[in-house]
């Protein structure tokens, strides 16, 4: 562990190139991108109008009523959010941090206040989504992880990465799978280890990227039934 975040600092620490244009990176607090490929992502800012239950992009004016995408109608958790859309800096850092246990300066600092702006402030204990035993082990860490433990080391709020397993060791999503088979594979693949450690609490639940919300959907489905209050999902970003 501790190698592999001093050779990710080596490669941080000498000009690299941007990894959505190949410009040089100028400064190392950006971490994988250029300040132009920063720039050019699309973070949320709260003006735009997104899905009041899971975030979803939905038109960059703001609206005046809630709107909901009625495509996360039947998820288990209570809202979700995320930092930004899933493209450009945003999108080559979450790929980064599958490869590092390293968040560079600026995507710490957009998880936080992201955070900060959000209406998960009463949140209680903060989990991460859990990979099979067999991909940590590949992996050799959790990147929800990584970022559950910047957002706990700032807010003071408990982190569990005990209590939440994945049972079932899921394999890649292949191409050809729809929304619904992949809603299928990992509707059962968490359980509750330590249903004491969960129940009343409110639950913000940190992943990397939200795609279909299906496995985020999954993880609060097992938290729920184990007595949790509430389930927050929180990404860095989410796709379009
Ligand atoms: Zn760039
Ligand atoms: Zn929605």
């Amino acid at each position: 562990m501790f190698r592999k975040i001093f050779d990710s600092l080596l490669t941080l620490a000498y000009p690299q190139a941007c990894q959505v244009c190949e410009n040089s990176v100028e400064n190392f607090s950006n971490g994988v991108a250029c300040e132009s490929c920063w720039t050019k992502t699309n973070l949320f800012s709260g003006v735009e109008t997104l899905c009041a239950k899971c975030g979803s992009f939905l038109q960059s004016k703001p609206a005046d009523f809630q709107t909901f995408c009625h495509r996360c109608d039947e998820h288990f958790y209570d809202s979700a959010s995320a930092v930004g859309i899933y493209e450009n800096a945003l999108a080559a850092s979450v790929l980064y941090l599958k490869r590092e246990p390293f968040a560079a300066k600026r995507l710490k600092k957009l998880f936080i206040s992201r955070f900060q702006n959000s209406d998960f402030q009463d949140a209680t204990l903060i989990v991460p989504v859990p990979l099979s035993k067999h991909r940590r082990l590949e992996r050799g860490f959790n990147q929800a992880a990584v970022l559950a433990k910047i957002l706990a080391r700032q807010t003071r709020i408990k982190l569990d990465e005990q209590s939440l397993v994945r049972k079932t060791h899921t394999p890649m999503h292949r191409a050809g799978m729809d929304a619904k088979a992949r809603a299928m594979s990992v509707v059962n693949a968490f359980e509750v280890k330590r249903p004491r450690f969960i129940e009343s609490e409110k639950i913000l639940l940190a992943d990397d990227v939200f795609t279909s919300g299906a496995t985020v959907s999954a993880c609060a489905k097992a938290l729920k039934e184990s007595g949790a209050d509430k389930v927050y999902v929180y990404t860095l970003a989410k796709t379009l």
